[in-house]
């Protein structure tokens, strides 16, 4: 029986061999040209002008959250169709989340769920780019602007979406990515933070190389309290190869999308929307079931056929841990997180034979 993943990488050994030998040979396996370069490259494909490297996305959660001083007693609107790294950052700065209910549409943060829950306590809103697809940022970043209220994106799934022309990275105030191994730009482990703000871009140098980033005679000058939170050069060269074929990489997982759509529709399974305007990486394929059929059931039937699926993600208030604190649970995020699948994407996929075995299991 074939066993199929849910992703490949777009990444294999013979790409990266020659520039990691490179960096054995010189010995430079942080804080090098990869790295330099990487960043360069970010910057120039979002169109945002700054761009720092780090080891994940929660790190660059974290680091933005504290770089805008939210602290203990502020709220901060979170969209709550996510993976829980959005909500622990706040959660562990002493901020209060404020969950914000999603759209059965398109996963993300509804305009008027945002308007109903600032409060003069919000500091700054976490919108949620759900699963690569930006829907709604704009109006959501028109919102915070209308508030003076400062918006970080988590855009961990969402490296080469885009809506109305500007790319993921160079919308909200502030910008994660991830480049976790199940994300479309896979460095092991790995993120980048983008930025417009030069203010803001100077003080994440120091966030992130422990307070260290000029000289005092011969020695590091620590000014500022910072961390270590630095992508290495080997991550550095796995990244970039990628970057330089992400938009041939959205092009196919675009494709592969739409062939799904056209056979699930029929049998009754909802595609997550992208708004007019969107182009999204299509980071994860993504359908509500049919009323009539179990998630769960389904998932295990098509796992004993060897195809690998998983749920949506997860309806953040309805987490053990943050349903026992706040017990708020969001409808719209707790239906998706029961009745949402995520379907095999990568090149070469076999499309028909999946929805085959989705039509055997149903
Ligand atoms: C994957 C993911 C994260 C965490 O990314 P890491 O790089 O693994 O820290 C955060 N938020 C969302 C929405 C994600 O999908």
């Amino acid at each position: 029986m074939q066993q199929i993943k849910l992703v490949k990488p777009y990444i294999s050994f013979e790409e990266v061999e020659t520039d990691f030998k490179g960096v054995f040979e010189s010995g430079m396996f942080t804080k090098g040209q990869h790295v330099a370069a990487l960043a360069k490259e970010i910057s120039q494909y979002t169109g945002a002008k700054y761009t720092h490297l780090v080891t994940s996305a929660t790190t660059a959660l974290w680091t933005c959250l504290k770089l805008i001083n939210i602290q203990k007693g502020d709220e901060v609107i979170v969209s709550d169709f996510s993976f829980p790294a959005s909500v622990n950052v706040i959660e562990d700065l002493g901020a209060i989340p404020i969950f914000a209910d999603v759209s059965l549409g398109t996963y993300n943060m509804l305009a008027s769920e945002l308007e109903s829950k600032i409060t003069a306590k919000t500091k700054a809103v976490m919108f949620v780019s759900a699963l690569g697809n930006p829907s709604g940022i704009n109006e959501i970043a028109v919102i915070c602007k209308k508030y003076n209220i400062l918006l970080i994106e988590d855009a961990a799934c969402a490296i080469g979406s885009s809506e109305n022309g500007i790319k993921c990275g160079n919308i909200a105030d502030l910008t994660c990515f991830s480049f976790h191994p199940r994300k479309i730009v896979n460095t092991g482990e790995g993120g980048a933070i983008t930025t417009n703000n030069e203010v803001y871009s100077k003080r994440l140098q120091f966030m992130l190389n422990h307070g260290a980033v000029n000289m005092k005679g011969l020695a590091l000058d620590f000014e500022q309290f910072g961390y270590n939170f630095r992508l290495s050069e080997l991550q550095a060269v796995m990244g970039r190869k990628q970057i330089t074929k992400l938009d041939t990489i959205v092009k196919q997982r675009n494709e592969i999308r739409n062939q799904y759509i056209q056979l699930l529709i029929p049998i009754g399974f909802k595609p997550q929307l992208f708004t007019k305007g969107v182009k999204s990486n299509v980071q994860s394929v993504v359908f509500t079931v049919p009323q009539s059929v179990n998630r769960d059931e389904l998932t295990l039937k098509l796992r004993e056929l060897g195809i690998e699926t998983t749920i949506g993600t997860y309806c953040l208030s309805e987490c053990t841990y943050y349903k026992n604190r706040y017990n708020n649970v969001q409808p719209n995020a707790s239906f998706l997180q029961e009745n949402t699948i995520t379907l095999p994407c990568f090149e070469g996929l076999d499309v028909n034979y999946i929805v085959e075995s989705i039509n055997k299991s149903i």
